[in-house]
């Protein structure tokens, strides 16, 4: 049975609780909001399915994706690169597959769902910076493949290794991609910020941009909109991600950090491409970068029912970090840990926010080293 010697072993994909057949797994949620399988030893026979099944290792096959730099014109507005994600679902849609993506349900928590037309692929739009509860899906995906149906799951690399792992017997139905992956933020961290930015406007939070794209491509800050009709722009959230103080510890030894993917396609933002393909995207309006990692991935991008711009790009000229090793954790983060759990988020802002005395110490530390290398 799954056994968790670290929490850094498991990215919470839920594929073994659908693959016990005895039904002796629940995902349970730590102090983060960060989900873990569980095991209910009265019911397990110790058959070693879920061990089995269990993706998060690295993937040893070399690969060479294929490289392009995409854009969707009419597909710009609403979304985080280039537009590539739901040109992708919008296409799967009308080949009658069904669609699983990351969504800001009503209640402001983001979840993977089902959504099988075109109208329902609104809310999966967007990137949503936390980690998103995948309860209950690994097994629906299952369901729809040997029921026959033909399946597009987008997530996560790990999300995609997962149910790519579960389906293995499915694989002619199934097509994954993933997003080019940085690391998730801590779905209790997310909900404190919420409830910190009610309390602090005096009205409650009715939704949620995590990285708004009507401030341009290369901005980013997140926009809250209240109860009261009214939203602002604001970054304490973005800034405490991009201090990687509440990434999933999972992230920190993530084995897909690498162009060797679980998945069919692969997402990104085409950092770069003003430098790699002068005068192509130079508008800050949204570039994708798609990689295409398997024959059935070359099929399904060969063309779209949308209209696009594409070039092939030198992927060695459009790299990022996450492309070779993975994101490494704030020294601070166990810390952030353990204040967020016992002091809640205004403490936490305070404390490790653009403001403390903790960030200025650590940019000192920058500064110093930055000097000494010259
Ligand atoms: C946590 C996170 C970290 C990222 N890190 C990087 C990075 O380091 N470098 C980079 O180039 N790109 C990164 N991205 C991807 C990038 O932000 C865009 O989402 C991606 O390029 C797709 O953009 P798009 O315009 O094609 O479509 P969009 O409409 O913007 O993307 C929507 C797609 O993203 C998926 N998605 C959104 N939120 C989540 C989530 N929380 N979990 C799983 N899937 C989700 C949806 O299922 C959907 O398929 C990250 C995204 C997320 C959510
Ligand atoms: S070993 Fe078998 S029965 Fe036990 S939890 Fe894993 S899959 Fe379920
Ligand atoms: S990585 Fe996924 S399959 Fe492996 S233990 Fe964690 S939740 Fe289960
Ligand atoms: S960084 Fe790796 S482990 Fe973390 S969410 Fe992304 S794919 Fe999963």
């Amino acid at each position: 049975m799954i056994k968790l010697a670290h929490r850094e072993d498991c990215c919470g994909c839920a594929a073994c609780a659908a693959a016990c057949p005895h039904g002796a797994i629940r995902m349970e949620a730590d102090g983060m909001g960060f989900r873990y399988p569980v095991v209910d030893t009265s019911l397990c026979v110790d058959c070693g399915l879920c061990e089995e099944v269990c993706a998060f290792k690295p993937i040893t096959a070399e690969k060479s994706p294929r490289a392009e730099a995409i854009r969707f014109p009419s597909l710009l507005e609403g979304s985080q690169s280039g537009g590539l994600a739901v040109a992708l679902m919008r296409k799967a849609i009308g080949e009658g597959y069904v669609v699983y993506g990351a969504a800001l349900d009503s209640d402001l928590v983001v979840r993977h769902r089902r959504v099988a037309t075109q109208e329902g692929l609104e809310p999966l739009r967007l990137s949503k910076y936390v980690q998103s509860d995948m309860d209950g899906i690994p097994g629906q995906v299952l369901q729809d493949l040997e029921s026959g149906k033909k399946v597009l799951f987008t997530g996560t690399p790990c999300q995609c290794a997962g149910i790519g792992s579960l389906c293995g017997a499915h694989r002619e139905n199934l097509l994954l991609a993933d997003i080019l992956c940085h690391g998730v933020p801590a779905p209790a961290v997310w909900k404190g910020y919420l409830g910190f930015s009610a309390a602090r406007k005096g009205a409650v939070v009715s939704g949620a941009l995590f990285r708004d794209p009507s401030l341009g491509w290369h901005e980013h800050r997140e926009r809250l909109s209240y109860g009261d009709g009214s939203s602002e722009v604001r970054n304490n959230y973005t800034f405490l991600f991009y201090r990687h103080l509440m990434l999933r510890p999972s992230c920190n030894r993530c084995p897909f950090a690498s162009l060797n993917r679980p998945s069919d396609i692969t997402m990104a933002d085409c950092w770069g491409v003003e430098k790699a393909l002068p005068g192509f995207a130079d508008d800050n309006r949204g570039c994708s970068l798609l990689l295409v990692n398997t024959p059935a991935g070359e099929g399904f991008t060969a063309a779209f029912p949308d209209a696009c711009e594409r070039r092939p790009i030198d992927v060695q000229k459009v790299l990022q970090r996450n492309m070779l090793r993975p994101t490494k954790a704030n020294r601070y983060a166990k810390s952030f840990e353990n204040d967020y759990i016992r002091k809640g988020f205004a403490f936490v802002d305070g404390h490790y926010g653009r403001e403390s005395l903790n960030y200025r110490i650590e940019k000192w530390i920058w500064s110093v080293k930055k000097r000494f290398r010259r």
